[in-house]
């Protein structure tokens, strides 16, 4: 009896489904996070140059081809664990300024987390500034750049499946704007 219900089943079922036929195929997870962080962008005038904050959300997606042996691209609570600490320990309620923005030096004199943007020449930053410094200003699309190398190396030093890589990084600043970042090529 058990013969005959297996050759039904590959009946009903053609090899092309079960193989997902010949067109390429990815795998793709995404974990979110939310920060709140001031900002301000005096480069561009108008509002951006006064001091303000958003509730910032995240979504990063991480892409490969096959899964782990475990069945996973990569464990998420791993990811979470790493991608999040990072943004809470060094962005969330603090505040984003392009290195020589006048407010930078007060803030931190008042003992305020500062998170400076384009530090690129005989500045002295804390490290993690150094995944920003060919970026100017904190713009929502620098923001999501950041965050992607930031993914990037939380990745790298977990175990994944085969070839996986950080895909689309999304970052919401406001309810009507946002940014993504990452591979043309990626879902
Ligand atoms: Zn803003």
């Amino acid at each position: 009896m058990h013969g005959t219900a297996t050759t039904e089943h590959a009946t009903a079922y053609p090899a092309n489904l079960v193989t997902d036929g010949p067109a390429p195929t990815a795998h793709q997870i995404a974990i979110e996070h939310t920060f709140e962080t001031a900002h301000r962008l005096p480069h561009l005038g108008g509002k951006c140059t006064s001091l303000h904050g958003h509730s910032w959300r995240v979504a990063v997606s991480v892409i490969a081809p096959t899964l782990s042996d475990d069945v996973t691209v990569v464990e998420f609570g791993a990811l979470k664990a790493g991608v999040r600490q990072w943004m809470d320990t060094h962005l969330d309620h603090g505040t984003m300024l392009g290195v020589h923005d006048p407010l930078a030096a007060h803030l931190l004199a008042a003992k305020c987390k500062v998170f400076r943007f384009g530090a690129n020449g005989n500045e002295t930053v804390k490290d993690p500034e150094l995944l920003a410094t060919d970026l100017a200003w904190p713009t929502v699309e620098a923001v999501a750049v950041l965050l992607r190398r930031v993914s990037q190396a939380v990745l790298a030093a977990l175990p994944c499946a085969p070839d996986a890589r950080i895909g689309q990084v999304f970052v919401r600043e406001t309810h009507l704007n946002t940014a993504t970042y990452g591979p043309v090529d990626a879902p």
